[in-house]
């Protein structure tokens, strides 16, 4: 049944390669259209939690990752002098063979998905995009950029927090919500006793590591801003160096002297939005970013980008009548995604009011992730 289907996916990043493997596993034709000219992926690590890698290896792609990524059991929290002050254990999901986390290059990620989805048949369009929609009851017309027609069972928008597809679709779309938070990240040689994520609360800003390869690990800082913040391009090492003053300890001593180099610095305002239910409108749907961004304190945005993927695959291909295909997607996805995307905005807000204790940000990831564990 699923044989004859024909999905358009639109936007190349974590989620829509996802599906596009998702869907091609169960033999569904899919075309995706990415912006970009060329692949830009950006070169700091993610983490793959378990749900993550349970989703990941559900389409076979577990081991991929694995082998190009760095496995670890537990986030480590630590004092403002490097002290631990505990240890989350990370729920193994994957069985015994397999790590409970990772962490992994974008790109070596971007890499394994891009592979899978063109070696499973999946046609890619660079440089293209979607001008506009119409939707009729049994399909969707789509016309590109350059003049392209062409008729699809169903849209994916995959195209991120700015969604193009999600403003074709929907009158009317909240803004997202700035947290008041920025967060700097910088790759650099992994220290050897770096063998998980470590956290380390400052009275300023958190700051942490996370080995994403067997020779590389990220720093990441998080820190609460003010709006509209401008900061020298020139300078960006010397201001994320000035942020870490406050620590000690081996680990956030070597990581601050590696940072030498504004070109390596990623820093991002972070923003979060979670698009009302239903995400999609007759036969078009987004998923991932543009139906939820989350900041990173769960390090799971793209993992339920990934659960989407994984989940409107088995759906479309079910053939299901819409209306119940979508009943049944937000059933599985809503409650989970708003889980994530609101855990993390409280997250972010404790670690603005420094008085509160390393315990209680541990303890309330530790209930979210034993939430997170149950099956999709
Ligand atoms: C600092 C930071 C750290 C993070 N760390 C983690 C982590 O550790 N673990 C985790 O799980 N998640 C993490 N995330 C979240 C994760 O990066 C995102 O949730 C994930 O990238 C979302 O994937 P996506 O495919 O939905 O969107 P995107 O990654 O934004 O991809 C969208 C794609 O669509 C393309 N596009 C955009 N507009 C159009 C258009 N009009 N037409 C066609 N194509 C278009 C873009 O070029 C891009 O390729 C982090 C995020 C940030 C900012």
């Amino acid at each position: 049944m699923s044989a004859s289907k024909k999905v358009l996916i639109v936007g190349g990043g974590i989620a829509g390669l996802t599906l596009a493997v998702a869907l091609r596993r169960r033999d569904v034709e899919v075309e995706i259209v990415e912006l970009q000219p060329q692949w830009d992926i950006l070169g700091v690590g993610i983490s793959l939690t378990g749900p993550t890698l349970r989703a990941l290896q559900s389409i076979g792609l577990i081991d991929r990752c694995v082998a190009v990524a760095f496995g670890f059991n537990r986030i480590v929290f630590a004092d403002v002098a490097g002290r631990e002050v505990g240890a989350l254990g990370m729920p193994p999901l994957c069985g015994p063979d397999h790590p409970a986390t990772v962490a992994i290059g974008r790109p070596a990620l971007h890499d394994v998905l891009l592979r899978a989805a063109q070696e499973l048949g999946a046609s890619i369009a660079l440089g293209t995009t979607v001008t506009a929609l119409a939707q009729r009851a049994d399909a969707v017309d789509v016309t590109f950029t350059g003049g392209r027609r062409e008729t699809y069972d169903f849209v994916v928008g995959c195209d991120g927090i700015r969604s193009a597809v999600r403003d074709m679709i929907f009158d009317e779309v909240p803004d997202p919500h700035f947290t008041g938070l920025a967060v700097w990240r910088v790759s650099m040689p992994r220290l050897a006793e770096v063998d998980c994520m470590q956290m380390f609360y400052g009275p300023k800003v958190k700051a942490g590591v996370n080995p994403h390869s067997r020779d590389e690990m990220f720093l990441f800082v998080v820190e609460p801003i003010q709006p509209g913040r401008r900061l020298p391009p020139d300078a960006m090492h010397q201001v994320l160096r000035d942020q870490l003053g406050d620590f000690s300890g081996d680990v956030m001593e070597y990581a601050r002297a590696q940072i030498t180099d504004p070109a390596g610095v990623d820093y991002r305002p972070m923003n979060s939005f979670l698009l009302p239910r239903p995400w999609n409108r007759g036969r078009a749907v987004v998923i991932g970013d543009a139906a939820h961004t989350t900041t990173p304190h769960l390090a799971t945005g793209a993992g339920i980008a990934i659960e989407d993927a994984v989940v409107l695959a088995e759906l479309i291909a079910s053939g299901l009548p819409v209306p119940e295909l979508f009943e049944q997607f937000m059933a599985r996805r809503f409650d989970r995604c708003r889980l994530v995307v609101e855990t993390a905005v409280k997250l972010g807000e404790m670690e603005k009011d420094t008085t509160i204790p390393i315990q209680t940000h541990f303890e309330l990831m530790t209930a979210t992730f034993r939430k997170l564990a149950a099956p999709i």
